[in-house]
């Protein structure tokens, strides 16, 4: 058995796997070791499945031998716990599903275990996807594996942490407003957030519908393309999961970049932007020019600073609706020790419920409430029509749009969960695109003092391809892929 395979990226071990140099059983055993001795530190997982993963493993390497492997057939899979997995406790990061035992598999599951991929766990998270740090995870904190003081962000911060630190090897994560690609740019991994409706949402704890979408992080742009190629596709369950044919998306790695024309928006480039991040982007524009792109930063999209206003509307709103079935009754946390039903119902909410929701499940029942819809909500979806018909004027004229993920490195634990505005703040650069309902991917582009910077691809909708082949060409240019930081 060859030492450190949970280092592999998942293309490089699926060639050993398929010459049969290295069995599954023995990169899932690389793996859960590997979560063993540093688990304790990074806090990547609410739940463990050592045993699943085991017995997923023996299956894969049976397709191995019968000849049904795909690409995913016995890979290390960390999964987000707000996607359902049936009979394996999915939490959403939140007191209120601790005991929650799901009937049923989500669609993204479903597909992963078709390919034949193997689940070690269920990755840490922000309560309902709400946050940009795990901080308001109720499961602890998840540490960033670059430095272990510092937030992986979120509020997918699990599965990010989990690839960095060699405790699977992709993972899925979901994006609301940011929770794929801020996390990933945090822990120097590439995270893709697919077009709304290009991944079924069937069996994924609710947050913001509209908003809310599945897809991969991983340690280079070929093992996201490969995740994102199994997780799509139409699911008549879900009434948004759209029946546009996926293309074959690794057709495009690899492809010629020459001609490709790159807006930069200005908005992007904002007081709050930490220089070192300034840097590492203008330095991957040159790169872009180098590679034979035309890059433009004249590009303006002038409603870029109202995309915050509007997601701090319109996902609270749809959370406080979402949100309105946690009751103590159908399932999950129930205290029953009120005098009545509706003062059970009080106290499970409030007892069950982390502060970030009950903030949020406020603030959306404010903006949803008669008299304050009209100014609020009704307003909120009036300017994310311009949002969006912004970037179509844009995708005119440009192939992709290119801007920082976010505008700081990866921060202290502690520094910003007081602050909710502070926190709220870091999502600046990834809330427009997930208001238009466009898809984004985040892939490192250097190091400022120390720490990984995150470089945003913006395409159009269903236009993943094209982001695909701007990101691989970048990263094959910048030599940057599969760096694990140093965990010791
Ligand atoms: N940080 C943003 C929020 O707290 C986005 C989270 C997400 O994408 N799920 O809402």
């Amino acid at each position: 058995m060859m030492a450190e395979a949970w280092r592999l990226t998942a293309h490089e071990a699926h060639e050993r796997l398929r010459a049969r140099e290295l069995s599954s059983v023995e990169l899932t055993r690389s793996v859960l070791e590997r979560i063993e001795a540093v688990e304790p530190k990074v806090n990547a997982y609410i739940t463990r499945t050592p045993e699943l993963a085991l017995e997923q493993a023996r299956e894969a390497d049976a397709r191995f031998a019968s000849g049904t492997a795909t690409p995913l057939t016995g890979i290390p899979v960390a999964v987000k716990d707000l996607i359902v997995t049936k009979g394996v406790r999915t939490t959403a990061g939140s007191r209120i599903l601790e005991n929650f035992i799901p009937p049923y598999d989500s669609h993204v599951y479903e597909q992963l275990r078709r390919a034949g991929a193997v689940m070690v766990g269920k990755a840490n998270m922000d309560e309902f996807a709400m946050g940009s740090s795990t901080e308001h995870s109720a499961y602890g904190v998840s540490h960033n594996p670059w430095n272990l003081d510092l937030v992986p962000g979120g509020s997918s911060g699990g599965s990010a942490a989990a690839v960095a630190a060699g405790e699977a090897l992709v993972s899925l994560g979901s994006d609301t407003g940011g929770s794929i690609r801020q996390p990933a740019s945090l822990t120097g991994m590439v995270g893709f957030d697919p077009t709304y409706g290009r991944v079924s949402r069937f069996g994924i704890v609710a947050f913001g519908s509209s908003l809310d979408q599945v897809g991969p992080i991983g340690r280079d742009v070929e093992d996201v393309a490969t995740m994102l190629d199994c997780i799509s596709g139409h699911d008549p369950r879900d009434s948004t999961s759209n029946p546009e044919p996926l293309p074959d998306l690794r057709a495009y790695l690899g492809q010629d970049v020459r001609g490709m024309k790159i807006g930069v928006p200005r908005e992007y480039f904002i007081a709050g932007m930490e220089p070192g991040v300034k840097d590492r982007i203008d330095e991957a524009l040159k790169l872009f020019e180098e590679l034979g792109c035309e890059v433009d930063t004249s590009l303006s999209l002038p409603s870029t600073e109202h995309a915050l206003a509007v997601y701090y509307i319109i996902a609270p709103s749809e959370a406080s609706a979402n949100l309105a079935r946690y009751d103590g009754v159908k399932y999950g946390f129930s205290d029953r020790t009120g005098a009545s039903m509706w003062e059970n119902m009080e106290q499970t909410r409030a007892g069950g419920f982390g502060n970030e929701v009950k903030r949020r499940i406020m603030l959306g029942t404010y903006a949803l409430s008669a008299g304050y819809y009209d100014a609020y909500y009704l307003k909120a979806q009036k300017v994310r029509t311009v949002i969006n018909r912004e970037f179509q004027a844009a995708f005119e004229k440009y192939d992709v749009i290119v801007t920082p993920t976010s505008p700081t490195v990866a921060f202290p634990i502690g520094a910003k969960v007081d602050d909710p505005f502070a926190m709220y703040l870091n999502d600046v650069y990834t809330l427009p695109a997930s208001v238009a309902g466009l898809p984004g991917l985040s892939l490192p582009c250097g190091l400022s003092e120390g720490l990984p910077v995150g470089l945003q691809i913006i395409g159009n909708f269903f236009d993943e391809g094209r982001i695909l082949r701007a990101a691989y060409a970048f990263e094959s240019a910048l030599g940057w892929s599969n760096r694990l930081p140093d965990l010791a």
